[in-house]
């Protein structure tokens, strides 16, 4: 996607060899015109499937799951990842390594909200070693549910999880898929 890759060079912070900072328009402050072209964007990658779930994790992927939600008008279901007196019930639950954080956290989804046979698209704001996408394929999976496949707005290609998602057979789409990031030089896979 043009427009996003365009906004990365401009406007991506490149903080280590590994880590990109998105800030300015997805992470923390949010391009709301560019979101709803990444829903529209992914609306059109997936047109050939049924999806009837959107399913993400907070904080950074809950954005653009809704704005994808708009054009395939389905409900957004958020794996919360502290345990809160409002997630009552039973709960499908999966640990999840955090790349960012280096840290092991456990994502929930409550089995009300997650049911057997229903179609779900997992979206998500970055694809780096895939635990994040692998943690809420596994609550999909629970479930009994239909994986249809990853939408990520940036993978970074240098990382593994791309290659053992597709591995596995699982369809992934992403709107940017970065090679490489040198100082300050990004370059994306064609
Ligand atoms: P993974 O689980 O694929 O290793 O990492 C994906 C998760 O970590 C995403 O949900 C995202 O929040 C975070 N993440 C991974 N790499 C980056 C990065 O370079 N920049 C930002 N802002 N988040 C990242």
């Amino acid at each position: 996607m043009d427009l996003l890759k365009d906004r990365i060079s401009k406007d991506g912070e490149v903080l280590s060899r590994d880590v990109l900072k998105v800030d300015s328009f997805l992470n923390h402050q949010m391009d709301v015109g560019l979101l709803d072209e990444m829903g529209k964007e992914f609306a059109r990658l997936f047109c050939d499937v049924k999806v009837d779930k959107i399913v993400t994790v907070e904080a950074s992927g809950i954005a653009v799951a809704c704005f994808a939600a708009r054009y395939f008008d389905v409900p957004v279901v958020f794996a919360k990842k502290h345990a809160t007196s409002t997630l009552t019930g039973e709960a499908y639950e999966s640990a999840v390594y955090s790349f960012t954080k280096q840290t092991t956290f456990h994502i929930r989804i409550s089995k009300k909200y997650l049911k057997p046979c229903e179609n779900i698209l997992v979206i998500d704001d970055f694809l780096a070693n895939g635990k994040a996408a692998l943690g809420l394929i596994d609550l999909v999976h629970q479930a009994g549910a239909n994986l249809m496949g990853v939408g990520v707005v940036i993978e970074k290609g240098f990382q593994n999880g791309g290659d053992i998602l597709r591995k596995m057979g699982i369809r992934v789409e992403s709107l940017a898929i970065i090679e490489a990031m040198n100082g300050h030089t990004i370059t994306y896979r064609v």
